[in-house]
């Protein structure tokens, strides 16, 4: 049914998509060519006097982030932010409780965690001088926190096991490239106080949903290490073997053969995957309850219908972790570790190793910024992490936007929009706008399919205009059910 009346009319008259103005472009390149021609000594002391300020405030470089820190900006804000509820959602749904611990720690808790020898401890940390004396460092992880958290807090009288999730930023100064940044975030759960294969595999499936509610199919790479006799008794018989093979070696894997023969097992380099591949595997070295614990972690998955792949050859960096390690990857990007969307393991002996009881433990982490990456990929249709400079592609026509027209309208809009986020829709407007054209071009700039449109004669007769952005056809909708028709309208 059509309804003809002054808002009708302006908008029938106009063009479905909105030409952008005419830009001031002219003018303003007119008066640059004025400008560039008159000579230095002509300009005002006036004028010398504000470019000299002007270079003060901003330096004479101008302000950016630290090299490998970026800035998460509003184009790209929602998709963040679809990462951070997702997560939230899937991890509550799992019995996890939110916590948090401070960004600064003491340094040592992390060099006796993850151990010397290891990367982020020997290369990555980023370690200062206290003013009250002592190292302090921007963590680097989040569990060696939380496992000190649950003894601090005398975590292990409260209902066992102890369940948390997480969410921050982390710092590693490592050399900044694609997917590997010096601040960036991870998303974790860990569950303290249980040793039972149950517990892996409820981790793995909370990480491997969480993805895949985020629209990535993944494959969880899946390996056991052991208890830590276990692996004592393979390292020397790893050792022994690489040592007969050192001269075929990467000098990084020569000089790891001595700190932690482990990480050799992760190199990339192309003569140590040579070597790598007559070694002995950690898996002939598992005593029988490790072997069990493993396979009944894999029996579960399978129930769980959860996708594994058997490697050999994952470790995993840090010192912490026994038994059950594994690592995610997107579909086609299992080739280098920094395509590893996240990872996590076993940690039964970290509690004592920090001063606590003996307490089993277990946990992932996700690298949000390679999800973000992954997430975008995904939409851009294909699997490779771009470098993160590429613009995020916009989201799929989504939302509504609401316009009105007078300021009667702009005052009952105010009601309407507050009606409708308590229906939980997402309304993009700007009522300080007047004219309803340049409202349109907003709407149209936010790439809704829909428009509400309030006018004076909207607000008296208790209606509302909803205007397909497309078509230009529009509806008259009861105010009172404009919840019930928006929903409809989005096909929530
Ligand atoms: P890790 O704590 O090293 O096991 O890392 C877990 C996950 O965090 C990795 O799989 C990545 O997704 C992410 N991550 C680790 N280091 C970085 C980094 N330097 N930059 C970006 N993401 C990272």
């Amino acid at each position: 049914m059509e309804h003809y009346n002054f808002t009708t009319l302006i908008i029938f008259s106009m063009p479905k998509k909105i030409a952008k103005k005419n830009s001031v472009r002219p003018v303003k390149s007119a008066m640059k060519r004025e400008h560039t021609k008159k000579k230095d000594h002509e300009q005002s002391p006036k004028a010398d006097k504000q470019k000299k300020e002007e270079h003060v405030h901003k330096g004479e470089r101008g302000y950016a982030p630290l090299r490998g820190m970026k800035d998460i900006l509003p184009k790209d804000g929602n998709d963040w932010l679809d990462i951070c509820h997702v997560s939230e959602k899937v991890a509550s749904a799992y019995g996890f409780s939110y916590m948090e611990t401070p960004i600064v720690e003491q340094a040592s808790l992390f060099i006796r965690s993850i151990g010397k020898g290891t990367d982020v401890v020997d290369k990555e940390m980023y370690i200062f001088d206290d003013k009250d004396g002592g190292k302090i460092c921007l963590r680097p992880e989040m569990t060696a926190s939380i496992v000190r958290a649950y003894i601090n807090h005398g975590m292990q009288t409260f209902p066992q096991p102890v369940k948390v999730w997480y969410m921050g930023p982390m710092f590693r100064h490592d050399r900044p490239q694609a997917g590997r940044y010096r601040e960036f975030h991870q998303f974790g759960c860990e569950t303290i106080g249980e040793h039972s294969p149950v517990v892996d595999a409820e981790l793995i499936s909370v990480a491997y949903n969480t993805l895949r509610d985020l629209g990535l199919e993944t494959s969880v790479h899946i390996n056991s290490i052991g208890t830590l006799e276990d692996r004592s008794r393979y390292i020397v018989e790893l050792v022994g073997y690489l040592r007969t093979k050192r001269s075929y070696l990467s000098e990084d894997s020569k000089y790891r053969l001595t700190k932690n023969p482990l990480r050799i097992l992760d190199s990339k380099d192309e003569h140590d995957r040579a070597v790598l591949e007559e070694a002995p595997q950690i898996i002939d070295w598992l005593s029988d309850d490790s072997k069990k614990f493993f396979t009944s972690v894999l029996e579960y998955l399978d129930e769980a219908e959860i996708p594994y792949v058997l490697t050999p050859t994952l470790v995993r960096g840090l010192d912490y972790y026994t038994d059950t390690v594994f690592e995610f990857y997107t579909e086609g990007t299992e080739d280098g570790s920094q395509s590893a969307l996240g990872g996590g393991g076993r940690y039964n002996g970290l509690s004592e190793l920090l001063g606590g009881q003996a307490t089993p433990g277990s946990g992932f982490s996700l690298g949000m910024e390679r999800i973000a990456h992954a997430v975008r990929a995904m939409r851009n249709g294909n699997n490779t992490i771009p470098d993160g400079e590429a613009p995020i592609e916009q989201k799929k026509k989504s939302g509504i936007f609401f316009a009105h027209l007078g300021e009667q309208a702009r005052k009952r809009t105010l009601y309407l929009i507050e009606e409708l986020r308590r229906n939980n829709l997402t309304v993009h407007h700007n009522l300080a706008k007047t004219s309803l054209k340049t409202q349109l071009e907003l709407a149209n700039k936010f790439g809704v399919e829909h428009t509400l449109i309030l006018g004076q004669k909207e607000v008296q007769d208790g209606t509302v205009l909803m205007r397909n952005m497309d078509s230009g056809i529009q509806e008259i909708i009861d105010q009172k059910k404009i919840a019930q028709h928006v929903r409809k309208m989005l096909g929530l």
